[in-house]
């Protein structure tokens, strides 16, 4: 049976003639480790940190993050732990700082790294807490900002996290501009992780909160497609990771695709995670090429799926 089948595809994720990737868990905060722990996720690959700072009247105190933190460590000794700094802004906005005015367009505003930027020592905090929780733990932290657009800001934070003593700092490549330019970031940053749902966002023009576009808010349309095989071609030549932590990888049809396209780890939501080692197990890496390649010949989303899924005998 489909449950039996699922049950047999155990251990770390790799495609069928053994070119490994990692799978990883998305999580909110420590609550999420069990269901990452029992999906058998073999790190996390987006710890999303708003969850400290949201639905409250004051900053959460360094201690208070280091603890968090350290529990997700923890969690996975020997592994690998990917935390993204705070990615607030008027979409989810902070009870204790001064109302920046109403923004027409929250996604379009002082989001993610822009709020830091704004505040430089709440970004202080939060990597000096990351740091103190990392030291003397065995987990690997790896420490990322969201909403980056340019050169200029990955610098500025990956020097800024690298003083804090965070060896491996990157960025989260979810805005065009960041795709576009990847060979450029690329040499400035130590990973890339694709977040495709804003990486949809943004390059369709269709608000991911507006359901009359949930069309347009598909990864699979060959735009975005193009997208990512930019930015895994940019960390490539320069010798560097790129993930997708979006929830495209959650898609098995789609985590082939990625795989295909030269993605080199996925996150996700955990219980899709034996989904999608199980589909990985079924199909080599040249399969996953070609449907890659298919993917992006298409004129459509769903011509884009179908062609895929024809290269992808596995998929039940
Ligand atoms: C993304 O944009 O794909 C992502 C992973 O981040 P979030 O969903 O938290 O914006
Ligand atoms: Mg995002």
């Amino acid at each position: 049976s489909r449950e039996a089948a699922l049950a047999s595809v155990t251990g770390p994720g790799a495609t069928a003639d053994g070119h490994a990737v990692p799978l990883l868990a998305n999580i909110g905060g420590p609550r999420d480790l069990e269901s990452a722990l029992a999906h058998g996720a073999e790190g996390v690959g987006l710890f999303r940190t708003e969850f400290l700072f949201l639905d409250r009247g004051d900053a959460p105190s360094e201690e208070e993050q280091e603890a968090a933190y350290r529990a997700v460590f923890e969690a996975f000794p020997g592994g690998r732990v990917v935390v993204r700094t705070l990615d607030a802004g008027a979409d989810k906005p902070l009870a204790f700082l001064p109302p920046s005015g109403e923004e027409p367009n929250p996604a379009l505003g002082e989001r993610g790294l822009r709020l830091f930027r704004k505040y430089p020592e709440m970004m202080g905090s939060q990597l000096g807490a990351l740091a103190r929780a990392a030291s003397g733990t065995s987990a690997r932290p790896y420490v990322m900002a969201p909403m980056v657009a340019t050169v200029e800001e990955a610098t500025w934070f990956v020097s800024a996290a690298h003083e804090a003593g965070l060896a491996d700092a990157g960025i989260m490549v979810e805005v065009p501009s960041a795709a576009l330019r990847a060979r450029q970031l690329a040499a400035v940053v130590d990973f890339f992780s694709i977040g495709t749902n804003d990486l949809t966002q943004y390059a369709m023009a269709a608000d991911r909160q507006v359901s009359g576009v949930a069309e347009l808010q598909d990864p699979w349309h060959p735009a975005v497609l193009d997208l990512i095989a930019l930015a895994a071609e940019g960390a490539a030549a320069a010798g560097k990771s790129c993930g997708v932590c979006g929830e495209a990888g959650a898609d098995p049809a789609l985590a082939c695709v990625l795989v295909g396209l030269g993605v080199t780890s996925l996150s996700m939501g955990s219980p899709a995670l034996p989904w999608v080692r199980a589909a990985l197990s079924r199909h080599n890496l040249e399969q996953c090429r070609t449907a890659a390649a298919a993917a992006r010949g298409a004129l459509s989303a769903t011509s884009a799926r179908a062609a895929a899924r024809a290269e992808l005998p596995g998929l039940s």
